[in-house]
């Protein structure tokens, strides 16, 4: 069985002060909900410059205080070090995370990274052994026209090229479409079931049954407490990045949610 997975992107959110004072605010409630199921890791991915803040809040030395309980990036580039102005490096995340969002749905329509760029981002991501949550997704224009599978074949293609099996099987692939996104519009678990199982199938032409049968898939798109369950209770889906709701009391609720 995987271990379900529920992480936080709080996006361009909370800057050291917030963050740290948020944390404090929902960790008693937040581990309490951790401890009494041991199948969920959660893993909050707070803005770059609000990370150590919330590494010291959390006091990740001592695990038993709060298990289960990791951080994350919500972006790094490939490179370990250098002249990149502006950028954070796999080498320096991994002093304080286990995990890294990479192509969020944002990063490509904002910042204009390709399935190429994520793929290098990926590679680094696992050769420095981080955890890549890797995001695909395709937009309303796609949606409507019925281009989803093979929008995301291609996505998942681009982005995930030349892993090795171990990697294949280590990779976090998050599915986000992007009208669901921000919009309170989620999908139902059905059609998000139904995507993540055809992901998970290309996924296979790919790697192999069993590196498809290993790799966690979340669902992202305006999860709240109210529907996480009904996600949850898809055999496909194995968790979810949550953005809005993350910011909040709720995202406790998420967890107490997630069976
Ligand atoms: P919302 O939960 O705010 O819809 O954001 C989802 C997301 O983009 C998480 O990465």
């Amino acid at each position: 069985k995987r271990t379900a997975i529920i992480a936080g992107n709080w996006k361009m959110n909370y800057g050291p002060q917030q963050a740290a004072s948020f944390v404090g605010e929902i960790l008693p409630a937040l581990s309490e909900a951790l401890q009494s199921q041991d199948s969920v890791l959660c893993i909050l991915c707070p803005p770059a410059i609000s990370l150590a803040a919330v590494h010291a809040i959390l006091n990740i030395p001592d695990a038993s205080a709060t298990p289960y309980i990791e951080l994350g990036a919500q972006n790094m580039y490939f490179e370990e070090k250098g002249a990149y102005t502006g950028e954070i490096s796999p080498l320096m995340v991994r002093e304080l995370c286990t995990t890294v969002i990479l192509g969020h749905s944002e990063r490509r329509m904002y910042f204009g990274e390709s399935d190429e760029l994520v793929n290098k981002k990926t590679l680094s991501a696992l050769n420095h052994q981080l955890r890549p949550i890797v995001c695909i997704g395709e937009n309303l224009q796609q949606y409507e026209a019925g281009e989803t599978d093979h929008v995301l074949s291609a996505q998942l293609r681009g982005s995930l090229a030349h892993l090795t099996i171990e990697q294949a099987r280590e990779v976090v692939i998050a599915y986000e479409p992007i009208w669901a996104i921000g919009t309170g519009n989620a999908a139902t678990a059905e059609i998000a079931g139904k995507v993540i199982h055809h992901i998970r199938q290309e996924y296979q032409s790919m790697y192999g049954a069993e590196a498809a049968s290993a790799v966690r898939i979340l669902y992202g798109g305006s999860v709240t407490s109210n529907n996480i369950a009904e996600f949850m209770a898809h055999p496909d889906i194995d968790g979810a990045l949550v953005g809005g709701a993350s910011l909040k009391p709720d995202f406790v609720d998420i967890v107490r949610h997630t069976v």
